[in-house]
């Protein structure tokens, strides 16, 4: 039963292959098939047809609407309905969806970041139908997800530069798998399989608690009597609540196409994890939006609230998404899979060490793709992963590569056959890795797990970012294969001097630990704390080359993101400082005033009673309480006055971010200290928020 019962959900609203398949004519489903899997421009008489079987679809499947879904760089998505209705004139309507409709939109672009890319005047932006992600019915309305772009042609989304980057790492890639020989394998893309960390908290309390509403992070709130010291929280059984909310959200993601496959409860109390099996890249980016979008809606549902902020309590771990990364073939190899025969043991090693190399020289970039102020809480902060970008390949993988500096390389050659020291080692065995939980860059098997990104963030940039990186490192070294006389000699080559020159970016050991960050400065890698800083990399000159180069990001679109970035960064913390300011000076000061008094009170009122009863604890008690709210009303001033200064830069969105990051964020936690403290002084039943405790173990 549970097995047809989920056969017959999976992708039932979705307009996917199979249904194009039956419902389209022959000749269209081929032209259609031929733009998804090659690539190619599509034909606006295929549009119409395909158009036009989606819309009969999407009606029998209750769709009224049409949206063009895209992912502005807000980091979250945005649609605009519009319904399928044209009237007649007879006064009735029919129900109309043509080829333009389906290939492009026109939404007023003035209202999404652009970073100064699109002048007010040039309102207009356009959505643009991407084929290679399927249609989908939600809520009544027919999906088609889209690119976005301005009047000019600029991109302003996420999705663009990660299609161009798919595209450019497929040119070279395959440029390379020619050179080595392969002659069916015509096209490789990128695959992603994200995992959604999230809390689940009930939704009573979280309406009680201004900080997660505008910010989604708690801004006050101290550390429990218990938090997750035990670790008894980490694959611990479900509760039913949770259970039930689980089931319905692997429902919705299954109709909708999404292969959830794996949760499981997290470290932190209240803490869960979603994954899915990947897919391309482009589709788990769609994917993932819509899995979090599901994730919110859902819970609702079962008077639970989703919090996907990367830190919404304190002093308890955070949440990631582990970006699992791979390239593959359609011919059908995962080049990232160590292979069992030498020869593919080369190809291998030469991709490996082409990740590593990328890696390395474009930490900075990859870093920055990484980079938001809720993520800033756990990079290189009080868990993991670092700031640093480092690499785990593990025992085996780091032998391999040590044997091949030691002169594996030279002395392999033999008999036309290629060998780079590998051919004298043991057949890799599938996993050829220990885990290390520690690493932000891990190999793991058959793909490299990032895992830096945060739970809230588009994995849209990441992914642009490492495909462009690999793309360029690859065409670096297509370029020396086509030159070289001997390729296998050269591929071996290039190995050894990737090993020789990148190797600094290999670390096997604990990423969390003080001896690393040492260790790190030492081999020159960068540690780059926070976003802020961060982001500079969009525009340092050779990251801007590199872009430019594979056309994944023009300059201009390259600066006009880290002006969104800084923008992102100042508005996210000024939102969160006036938030706080309101919770100290309406919330949290009135009721210790309130407890303060009352104190007073009963002293007064023991003293009346005439007994000689001895008052010092409550004398004690008050005067601490008055102390601490003194400290507080007088940090909420400078927070106040630190506001208004940094509130007041106007010409430069850097120095801006700066003033955010050095004034308003670190005064922050001064302020929170005093408010903890109260917290910690102040009655349970006088206290005006839920405290840590309530909300994370009450589910
Ligand atoms: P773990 O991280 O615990 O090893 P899994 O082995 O289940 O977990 O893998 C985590 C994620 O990696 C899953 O989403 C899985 O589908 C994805 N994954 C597996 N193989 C690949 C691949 N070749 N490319 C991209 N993602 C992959
Ligand atoms: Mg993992």
């Amino acid at each position: 039963m549970e097995n047809l019962n989920l056969s017959s959900i999976y992708g039932s609203n979705v307009f996917n292959d199979a249904l194009m398949r039956e419902r389209l004519p022959k000749v269209v489903y081929k032209a259609l098939k031929k733009t998804i899997d090659e690539g190619l421009p599509l034909d606006a008489g295929v549009a119409e047809v395909v158009a036009s079987a989606m819309k009969d679809w999407a009606i029998e499947k209750g769709a009224t609407h049409f949206t063009h879904w895209f992912q502005p760089l807000t980091g979250i998505t945005a649609e605009k309905h519009d319904s399928f209705i044209s009237p007649t004139s007879d006064g009735k309507v029919i129900l109309e969806f043509s080829g333009k409709e389906l290939i492009k939109g026109e939404p007023d672009a003035s209202s999404f970041p652009s970073g100064g890319l699109r002048a007010t005047f040039e309102a207009r932006g356009y959505t643009a139908w991407d084929c290679t992600s399927p249609a989908f019915v939600k809520d009544s309305t027919l999906y088609i997800p889209t690119a976005f772009c301005s009047y000019t042609g600029e991109a302003l989304d996420k999705k663009t530069p990660l299609l161009r980057s798919m595209e450019a790492l497929d040119k070279q890639a395959i440029r390379i798998l020619k050179l080595l020989g392969n002659t069916t394998a015509t096209r490789v893309t990128t695959t992603v399989g994200p995992e959604q960390e999230y809390f689940l908290i009930d939704k009573e309390l979280y309406d009680l608690r201004k900080d997660l509403i505008y910010t989604g992070r708690t801004l006050f709130g101290g550390k429990p009597p218990k938090g997750q010291e035990l670790e008894d929280h980490y694959f611990g059984t479900l509760k039913e609540r949770i259970s039930s909310f689980m089931k319905e959200l692997d429902e919705e993601c299954w109709k909708l196409g999404i292969a959830a496959k794996t949760k499981h409860n997290e470290v932190a109390p209240a803490q869960h994890e979603l994954a899915p099996i990947f897919s391309t890249t482009n589709i788990a980016t769609d994917h993932n939006q819509l899995t979090m979008d599901i994730m919110k809606k859902v819970a609702l549902r079962h008077g639970l609230v989703c919090l996907l902020h990367e830190k919404p309590f304190a002093g308890v771990n955070g949440s990631g998404k582990h970006n699992n990364w791979s390239m593959s073939t359609n011919d059908g190899q995962n080049l990232l899979e160590p292979g069992r025969t030498p020869h593919e043991n080369a190809q291998f090693l030469l991709f490996l060490t082409a990740v590593v190399k990328a890696v390395d020289e474009y930490a900075d970039l990859l870093r920055a793709s990484a980079a938001t102020p809720g993520n800033d809480h756990r990079l290189g902060a009080n868990e993991a992963p670092p700031a640093i970008i480092s690499i785990f390949l593990g025992e085996q993988l780091s032998d391999i590569l040590t044997q091949i500096e030691n002169g594996g390389a030279t002395s392999s050659k033999k008999g036309g056959e290629l060998k780079i020291g590998v051919n004298t080692l043991p057949v890799l065995p599938k996993d050829s890795t220990d885990r290390n939980r520690t690493s932000p860059f891990a190999f793991t098997g058959n793909k490299f797990e990032f895992r830096m990104v945060g739970s809230s963030a588009s994995i849209g940039a990441p992914n642009f970012v490492l495909n462009t990186i690999v793309a360029d490192v690859l065409c670096n070294i297509a370029e020396r294969l086509e030159k070289a006389k001997d390729v296998d000699a050269e591929v071996q080559k290039i190995v050894y001097e990737i090993v020789k020159n990148n190797k600094r970016v290999i670390f096997n050991g604990n990423n969390y630990s003080d001896e690393w960050i040492v260790e790190a400065e030492k081999r020159g890698l960068p540690n780059i704390r926070n976003t802020v800083d961060a982001v500079g990399a969009y525009i340092a000159e050779k990251n801007q080359k590199i872009m430019i180069k594979h056309g994944v990001l023009s300059k201009v679109e390259l600066d006009s993101r880290y002006e969104i970035n800084l923008e992102n960064y100042v508005k996210t913390i000024n939102i969160e400082a006036l938030t706080m300011l309101e919770m100290a000076k309406r919330q949290i000061l009135p009721a210790s005033i309130n407890f303060a008094g009352d104190l007073a009170n009963s002293i007064n009122a023991i003293k009346a009673a005439g007994v000689g009863a001895d008052i010092s604890a409550e004398a004690d008690l008050l005067k601490e309480v008055s102390q601490v709210i003194a400290s507080f009303k007088k940090n909420i001033a400078i927070l106040e006055d630190k506001l208004a200064k940094a509130a007041a830069i106007s010409d430069d969105n850097y120095k801006q971010a700066c003033a955010y990051r050095d004034e308003i964020f670190t005064h922050m936690s001064v302020l929170r200290a005093d408010g903890d403290k109260l917290e910690s002084l102040v009655g349970e039943d006088q206290w005006p928020l839920p405290t840590y405790g309530d909300m994370l173990f009450n589910v």
